[in-house]
């Protein structure tokens, strides 16, 4: 007899298991620096808390969870995601009443989903992921968002990924936004699956989440939530996307997004691949939340959170050829050849730094013999030199100083090449 793992599980052996610890630790080191703590929960709840939160009318509690009868005929289930066994453990421990708030817990783990196996969609799947609970202020919002962004810049991942926002609305957006759904629903839902017709009375915004082929053409059709957006509300979509574009990432508003998650209202987001295997989905997804805590029995207190998916982000790193396992923290000296390009070595730097190198520029100018000795007495990794040619072209050399090898690179192909152990 041979045994085989479970269909949708796998294993992480060798490269992959040091690269899951990577992305681990580097992800608890930017939860640190936002002063997020680790919260750890059980893999298993009761299942009436998934069904409450996550919403009946959800892929995930209709037909994905992991439900089974313990030997007390208590329904249990394994977690299908953190939030909501986080913010359960906020409200019984009573965390709102004896820390100060927002009380912001960050996780990694397991969790469990009966899906379709296929590329980027397991049944047992690692995620990583932080609450941020207690907050009214939108500003919490662009916070966490900030987060994933040095998240993600912490692999060189800043250029290649695209953030997608939405707004859900207050009570009375979303009430007329189902309203608006149910009514253009109403009269195509025979025309569509039987999942559908489920969800226009349990919730018609999870109709927006059906992934069946046919039903597409009805789904691009039918109203979008910018419609029913107050003038505050648009204005706070503008506001998080301004903000993320600050960041330097590639960030865009997104009506259509609505996530599978019953307990968001207001912010959402997801980040998706900029190229390379789109069809996996996000990488990684979140929002805010107005009522899960106090549907928990918690108090009356907002969250925000996001969680991102280990294995999908490891896929994208090996088709970008970023190996998160080489050592942070490489020294790099950047030389600017003259006055002029002292802005661009210092713009050089700030990358180099919000990316985990250790930078110093020579700011003292010299010839550029003495500024290789400098970087030799200073221990350096890497050289990067710029003068006027690489400044007009949006380029740099690059030297390993170890190997004395020097290349001619794009300014932005920096933070890859350096990863990839030029
Ligand atoms: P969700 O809150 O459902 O959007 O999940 C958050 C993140 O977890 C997603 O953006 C994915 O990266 C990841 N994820 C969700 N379901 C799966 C799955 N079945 N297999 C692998 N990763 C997943």
């Amino acid at each position: 007899m041979s045994y085989q793992k479970v269909k949708g599980t796998h294993d992480f052996i060798k490269k992959d298991a040091s690269t899951l610890e990577a992305i681990r630790n580097v992800f608890n080191r930017v939860c640190e620096r936002y002063s997020f703590n680790s919260h750890y929960v059980p893999t298993m709840e009761y299942s009436e808390l998934f069904s409450r939160s996550v919403g009946e009318g959800s892929d995930i509690v209709r037909k994905e969870m992991y439900t089974f009868m313990d030997k007390n005929n208590r329904s249990i289930t394994l977690r299908p995601e953190f939030t909501a066994g986080i913010v359960r453990s906020i409200v019984e421990n009573k965390l709102y009443a004896t820390e100060p708030l927002p009380i912001k817990s960050c996780y990694f783990g397991p969790s469990f989903r009966y899906e379709r196996p296929q590329s980027g969609r397991y049944r047992e799947f690692y995620q990583g992921g932080v609450e941020c609970v207690g907050t009214t202020s939108i500003q919490s919002d662009i916070e966490v968002l900030a987060l994933v962004v040095d998240f993600l810049s912490a692999f060189a991942l800043r250029d290649q990924v695209v953030v997608k926002v939405n707004h859900l609305g207050g009570e009375k957006t979303r009430k007329a936004y189902r309203d608006a759904l149910k009514l253009y629903f109403s009269p195509r839902v025979a025309f569509m699956c039987p999942d559908c017709h489920e969800r226009l009375d349990v919730n018609p915004l999870r109709i927006l989440d059906c992934k069946v082929e046919e039903d597409q053409q009805i789904i691009k059709g039918a109203p979008t939530i910018d419609q029913f957006l107050s003038e505050k509300e648009k204005g706070e979509l503008e506001k998080v996307c301004e903000s993320v574009k600050k960041l330097g990432v590639h960030c865009e508003i997104d009506h259509k997004l609505v996530r599978g998650l019953d307990y968001y209202t207001g912010i959402v987001f997801e980040v998706h691949p900029l190229r390379g295997d789109v069809t996996q989905g996000a990488i990684l997804g979140g929002g805010h939340y107005h009522n899960l805590v106090a549907q928990l029995g918690g108090p009356d207190l907002e969250g925000v959170g996001f969680s991102f998916g280990v294995e999908r982000l490891m896929t994208l790193l090996s088709e970008l050829a970023i190996d998160v396992r080489l050592p942070l923290g490489k020294k790099v000296y950047v030389m600017p050849l003259s006055d002029p390009c002292y802005n661009y070595a210092s713009d050089i730097a700030h990358t180099l730094r919000i990316n985990g190198f250790v930078t110093e520029v020579n700011y003292e100018g010299g010839k550029i013999g003495s500024m290789f000795k400098k970087a030799e007495r200073l221990s350096m990794d890497y050289g990067v030199i710029v003068g006027e040619d690489e400044l007009s072209r949006g380029t740099l050399q690059l030297k390993n100083l170890a190997t004395q090898e020097q290349v001619t690179i794009k300014k932005e192909d920096l933070i890859s090449t350096l990863r990839k152990g030029h």
